[in-house]
């Protein structure tokens, strides 16, 4: 694939090379707005009014005209106005106009004085305070213009956004149907949960993990189970997965020493670079593809899978769906211990950010071995080490991101 294999290649340089070759391979459908919760706008959403569509009031009190204030002697009340419930009596001069928030202020108000700043006698006002021109009012499209973009397309909608549409009176949505993603396992020794464990098997949690980062990006997942380390079996899976789904993903069989045989299958099959990454954990990795669908080989070990998932996986599988894709906030922790590092890959540790006295803390969550699943579990966020760092003693100043919405 163009990539070179005998040295450990970059992170960046990875996602770069992936994000290349991808675009997005999901339709677009029209939905009602409570069933597009989760999916991506196909579209740009223009709005098709102005919001607010009216001139409203901002607070409980009394619209005015400046001119009748100016005599500085109390006008009398010659009606109210109500949210839904507009004023359309007569506004002799030397009247005020009661007015309740959201009603919409009667033709010719300058200004809503608050109730706060008025003494009522009966139906006269007297205004404690002098208002400016325009004080209170919520002008016609101050919040949204006609025709403005409210949303842009590659938009994952969520309760955020549910509100805003529905104010906007939009009652479907043009947005891409659900990647789908086949996934299976690999290896002899993994066993299903809720079946025994004979020596020397393992549950295969991967799957797990995996199908759960599906779940939260809003992909449809195809569960193949797990496949043995047999030729046969791992063919017909990556057949029926080639048949099926948009994106493959498999854990484990990356390494060396299993790899030289899955690498055979694929080089038959469809197009794919077996790449060693500077990152740790996750060093072996694939990618590719079959005739008509992406593959990701995340490597077997548990946190790597997770981790390899996260950094590099997610923003594939956000092109691929249409979605804009952010990485999550990246900031700077002061570390409570020193970090066992060597320089030469890129670390993604572990770590447990709190807000200390001086600012923010970061402590590890203990080993770092990928196979430990509590230094996930109990983590918060990565502790990420640059590629080239040592050893980083307690006090130095690290960069941490936070887990986001996948991992948490
Ligand atoms: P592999 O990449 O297949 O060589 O696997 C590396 C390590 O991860 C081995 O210890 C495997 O037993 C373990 N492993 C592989 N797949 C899974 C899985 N689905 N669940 C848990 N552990 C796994
Ligand atoms: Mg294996």
């Amino acid at each position: 694939m163009g990539f070179d294999t005998s040295g450990l290649l970059p992170l960046n340089d990875a996602l770069q090379g992936m994000l290349e070759q991808l675009a997005c391979c999901c339709d677009s459908e029209q939905l009602p707005l409570p069933e597009a919760l989760g999916r991506v706008l196909a579209s740009d959403i223009a709005s098709p009014l102005a919001v607010p569509p009216f001139d409203n009031s901002a607070m409980d009190g009394y619209a005015v005209r400046l001119a009748d204030l100016a005599a500085g002697i109390p006008l009398i009340m010659a009606g109210k106005a109500f949210a839904g419930q507009p004023y359309q009596g007569e506004w002799p001069a030397g009247h005020c106009v009661r007015i309740m928030t959201g009603a919409p202020v009667p033709e010719g108000t300058d200004a809503v004085v608050m109730q706060e700043e008025t003494q009522a006698d009966g139906d006269r006002i007297t205004f404690l305070a002098q208002p400016e021109p325009g004080q209170n009012i919520r002008r016609a499209g101050s919040d949204i213009g006609k025709g403005a973009c409210v949303l842009q397309a590659g938009t994952r909608l969520t309760p955020r956004e549910m509100p805003l549409l529905a104010s906007l009176g939009i009652a479907t949505v043009p947005v891409r149907r659900p990647l789908k993603v086949a996934i299976f396992s690999t290896g002899d020794e993994l066993k299903p949960v809720g079946t025994p464990l004979a020596h020397g098997d393992i549950y295969d949690s991967n799957r797990y993990g995996v199908r759960a980062m599906l779940t939260r990006l809003g992909c449809d997942c195809l569960d193949l189970g797990i496949i043995p380390d047999d030729p046969a079996q791992l063919r017909a899976a990556f057949i029926r997965a080639d048949e099926e789904a948009d994106v493959l993903i498999t854990t484990g069989g990356v390494s060396v020493g299993e790899a030289d045989f899955t690498k055979q299958l694929l080089d038959e099959l469809g197009e794919i670079g077996f790449w060693k990454l500077a990152i740790k954990p996750g060093k072996p990795f694939a990618f590719g593809r079959l005739p008509r669908t992406w593959f990701f080989g995340l490597p077997g070990n548990p946190v790597s899978a997770m981790v390899t998932f996260d950094q590099l996986v997610q923003p594939a599988l956000a092109k691929l769906a249409g979605q804009r894709f952010e990485r999550p906030l990246q900031l700077q922790a002061v570390t409570t211990e020193p970090l066992k590092k060597s320089p030469g890959r890129l670390d993604f540790q572990r770590g447990i950010l709190s807000q200390g006295p001086n600012g923010l803390e970061v402590r590890s969550t203990g080993s770092q071995d990928s196979a430990v699943f509590s230094s996930l579990s109990r983590a918060n966020c990565y502790i990420i080490l640059e590629r080239e760092r040592g050893r980083v003693a307690a006090g130095e100043t690290v960069t941490v991101e936070p887990f986001g919405g996948l991992l948490l």
